[in-house]
């Protein structure tokens, strides 16, 4: 595979320190990837800016001919794009195959139609003698800087909606997983013009951190860890920066006593466990009414105990590893603690399996609540927890006292009681009777320490952009 950065449209080999990357099935090592330099973080950014003017007076109806032709691109080349993926993030290929693909390849026909149809208010004479327009214009240079979790997925929801609106782009992709996007490289520089969208490869401190601080980038969007916003947050601060943080989750899932239970069980066993729970929106956080209780537990254990783990091209395989041995002593340090508890109860899972790569058992802790580090902080792995409530807890209130705010569902027959719900969880996203579910239509974003701004959707595109006022005097 080519490993070389894409600047000004043309491959070339970072210059800045190589970075092990590995197969989390196994923990071999499969690539070396030389990082960007400092200088040539600036070169990409000199590129972007020289392409930023061109390319945002192109119009509409262009840029979406060129992302229409860079979707069928990234289509056709999909089953490629998909093994290097599964290989270097651990994911099921039937999981990338058929859900992730069209996540990954959706935004860019979705943005392309977008750009056809701005939305705002029309032109006209607030004042008398004068025509007031509003103008919706791309913010310029944007520095894009991706996760390990979906790193396909996760960039192109970026890459596509802000090159719809106009904007340049460098990319930065996880330290961990550089492969997806450095094998879909070339079918960006084929279909953009050159500086348009460049790729540079390294880690957050020196690269991410780079481009975060660099004058000439007007925007940051991060998708990562809350610590890497706050970071983020505070080195862009002397630039004024515009921000887009997608950070991170922890979705409660409060399952009523009227609830259909096997129909919450089965959502939490695919939303808890999808992608070995490494989604910032998994269902991860179960409160069951005291009176369906044992059966969501009962139910939520069965259904962790038969997952499939096993070889990642295996059809019949659902569950993969996790990222790395970091972040695999990681969850498991969370399950260690909370099988410590006097009150904590681990019914599935727990364990960490014999044999290379970075698997861990699908695991189900209950009789945790509130106060409980499993309960409060995001683990970022195959681990679901679950505390019982009774008719006078504020549950709501309850699945309110977090500092995340991403995603949460509800479930119960009552309309009245699931919309009541809705208003007042401070999430993002509120699902009823479902969970886990993402069209391009709808927007994807946090609350309070989940984020600043949307992904996808109307309104992530408008975070795109800037609105601007034309007054024209009458004469
Ligand atoms: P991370 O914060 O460690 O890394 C994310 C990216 O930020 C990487 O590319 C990394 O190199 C870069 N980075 C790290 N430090 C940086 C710095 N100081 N300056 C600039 N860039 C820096 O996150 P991760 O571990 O890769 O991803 C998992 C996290 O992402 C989880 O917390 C998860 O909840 C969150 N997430 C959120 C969403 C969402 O939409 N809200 C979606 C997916 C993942």
């Amino acid at each position: 595979m080519d490993l070389r950065l894409l600047i000004d449209g043309k491959r070339v080999a970072g210059q800045g320190p190589t970075l092990p990357t590995f197969a989390p099935a196994t923990g071999a090592l499969i690539a070396e990837v030389p990082s960007a330099s400092a200088g040539q973080v600036d070169q990409a950014v000199a590129a972007a800016q020289r392409a930023f003017e061109p390319w945002a007076f192109t119009p509409p109806g262009e840029r979406a001919r060129r992302l229409l032709a860079l979707a069928a691109a990234l289509e056709a080349r999909f089953e490629d794009l998909a093994r290097v993926e599964s290989e270097n993030a651990g994911h099921p290929l039937a999981r990338v195959l058929e859900d992730e693909a069209h996540a990954i390849i959706d935004p860019f026909r979705y943005f392309a139609g977008v750009c056809r149809a701005p939305q705002g208010l029309a032109a006209s004479e607030f004042v008398p003698g004068a025509t007031s327009l509003i103008r919706r214009d791309p913010v310029g240079v944007i520095g894009q800087i991706v996760p390990w979790n979906y790193p396909l997925m996760m960039a192109t929801w970026k890459i596509a909606p802000a090159l719809a609106a106009g904007n340049t782009v460098v990319v930065k992709p996880a330290e961990q997983t550089p492969l997806s996007l450095l094998a879909a490289a070339d079918l960006f520089a084929e279909h953009l013009p050159p500086g348009v969208f460049n790729l540079v490869l390294g880690d957050g401190p020196a690269v991410g951190a780079a481009l975060v601080a660099h004058p000439d980038v007007d925007m940051i969007s991060l998708t990562g860890d809350v610590g890497t916003g706050q970071k983020v947050m505070a080195n862009a601060a002397p630039g004024l920066k515009r921000l887009h943080l997608e950070l991170g989750g922890k979705a409660p899932v409060i399952v009523w006593d009227d609830a259909d239970v096997d129909a919450a069980v089965a959502a939490v066993r695919m939303a808890g466990f999808y992608n070995a729970g490494q989604d910032c929106t998994a269902a991860c956080r179960v409160f069951a009414h005291r009176s369906v209780y044992p059966k969501v537990v009962e139910g939520l254990a069965h259904a962790a105990q038969t997952l499939r783990r096993g070889p990642l091209d295996d059809p019949g395989t659902e569950l993969g590893p996790v990222v790395s041995l970091r972040q695999r002593d990681r969850v498991a340090g969370f399950v260690e603690r909370a099988a410590a508890l006097p009150h904590g109860r681990v019914v599935a899972g727990g364990g960490r399996p014999q044999g290379p790569g970075y698997w861990l058992e699908p695991t189900v802790v209950a009789d945790v609540g509130l106060g409980d580090e499993i309960v409060d902080r995001e683990v970022f792995g195959p681990v679901v927890s679950v505390t019982p409530f009774g008719d006078g807890d504020d549950i709501v209130g309850w699945a309110n006292a977090t500092k995340y705010g991403l995603a949460a569902s509800v479930w119960t027959r009552d309309v009245g009681r699931a919309m009541r719900a809705a208003r007042r969880l401070r999430y993002g996203t509120v699902w009823v009777n479902t969970h886990l579910v993402w069209p391009s239509e709808a927007p994807h974003g946090g609350l309070k320490h989940s984020g600043v701004g949307k992904e996808m959707s109307v309104y992530g595109y408008d975070d795109y952009t800037v609105v601007r006022h034309v007054c024209v005097d009458l004469g």
